[in-house]
């Protein structure tokens, strides 16, 4: 295939895929479902650690639900990198057709094996997973009550510079091009979900953060899209940043707590929400949330942990993060008393325990048990 070819595809890929998105199903209705399948899934690295963890904190919690045959946790083996690689497919299609069976996912961590790994080189699991069950919003929220800080990121899950994956064209040893991809769509439906929150929950202050000097044709349209979008909610006061000033302002203590409701395309997203995770105590505590319109997916923000593993300490990775997803999980299902439930035990873990995962303080063991005995 010529350049000029492999560059017509992709872009005839872009137009069906966008095509594909305008008769996206809509949203379930939870309420109205007599059974919600919750599947759940390992990871690698310290996944497995944190989701038994999270899996006997619901057992408890869910436990009417369960026995009423409302819910099912349904475990699904397989996400691992050995089969994956073994395979040599990102997400194995049995692990795929699976996931698709449930409902909502909790998912542990996947490696994604890096430059200089030795190892296949396979995409990140969860950049198919996205595409795949189509989750376009990746949501994180961010509390620092001593600070009157309550964030939400609302980050662009499927296109940017993500969109394409390992796709791209390569030239020769001495050129590398990526590419990076903004719909209108796809913009539009992430900007919608956060100025819905924004509304729903008092209407909170919004800003959008892109790097729109420079990125004119991709940011430059998913600024003015957000906009359009902004138009629908007059009371929202919006506001918009570029990246690099955005990063610092998080950090500014005299104006950090005035933002509330951050969107922002994928790349950025996925740098700005691990520095807001590190203001809040480190990514261990955070969780975030994978929303589409036919699944939702939950899970930590940070990764495998492979170095924790590697040294022997991954008793000590602390479980918070996952279970900080779970309660999004119930939340975006409706089951709010429960979310409620949990997050006070949480909440309470998080005060009494110490977990900075360097192989001191608490175990992951130790924090379910505490989780456990305040449920
Ligand atoms: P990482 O998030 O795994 O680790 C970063 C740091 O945070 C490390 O010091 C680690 O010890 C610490 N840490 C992470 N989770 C912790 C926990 N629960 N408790 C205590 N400390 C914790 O980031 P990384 O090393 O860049 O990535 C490792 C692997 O994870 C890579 O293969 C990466 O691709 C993958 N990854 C997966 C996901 C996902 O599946 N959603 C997200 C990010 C990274």
């Amino acid at each position: 295939m010529t350049y000029a070819e492999h560059f017509a595809k992709i872009i005839e890929d872009q137009i069906a895929r966008v095509e594909r998105l305008k008769s996206s199903p809509a949203m379930p209705d939870f309420s109205a479902m007599d059974k919600i399948v919750i599947g759940t899934i390992d990871g690698d690295g310290i996944g497995p650690i944190i989701m038994d963890s999270c899996r006997s904190i619901l057992e408890k919690l869910l436990a009417d639900e369960i026995a009423a045959g409302k819910i099912e946790l349904r475990k699904i083996d397989g996400l691992t990198l050995e089969n994956r690689i073994a395979k040599m497919e990102t997400v194995p299609a049995d692990v795929l057709a699976a996931i698709k069976e449930c409902d909502l996912l909790l998912k542990g961590p996947t490696t994604t094996p890096g430059k200089g790994d030795d190892l296949p080189n396979i995409e990140s699991a969860n950049v198919t997973l996205r595409r795949e069950l189509d989750l376009f919003a990746n949501v994180r929220p961010v509390v620092i009550p001593e600070k009157n800080i309550d964030w939400i990121f609302y980050r662009e899950n499927t296109e940017g510079e993500y969109a394409l994956g390992s796709r791209v064209i390569y030239i020769n040893d001495d050129i590398s091009i990526d590419f990076k991809v903004t719909t209108t769509i796809g913009t539009t439906r992430l900007a919608r979900a956060a100025f819905e929150y924004a509304k729903n929950n008092g209407n909170k202050n919004v800003s959008i953060v892109t790097k729109a000097n420079i990125m004119k044709k991709t940011d430059g349209k998913f600024l003015s899209l957000c906009y359009d979008v902004a138009r629908d909610y007059p009371d929202i006061k919006t506001d918009d940043w570029y990246v690099d000033i955005m990063a610092a302002n998080l950090v500014n203590d005299q104006i950090n707590s005035n933002f509330n409701v951050v969107i922002l395309p994928n790349l950025y997203g996925d740098i700005i929400t691990d520095e807001a995770a590190q203001l809040q105590g480190g990514v261990g505590t955070a969780g975030s949330a994978n929303i589409g319109s036919r699944y939702a997916m939950f899970e930590a923000i940070h990764g495998s942990a492979p170095r924790m593993m590697e040294e022997g300490i991954g008793e000590y990775a602390n479980p918070a993060s996952i279970n900080r997803a779970a309660v999004m999980m119930l939340r975006h299902i409706g089951m709010t008393d429960s979310a409620a439930r949990l997050e006070a035990a949480l909440d309470a873990a998080q005060e009494a325990l110490d977990m900075p995962g360097d192989g001191t303080g608490n175990t992951a063991a130790e924090f379910t048990d505490f989780v456990l005995g305040r449920l």
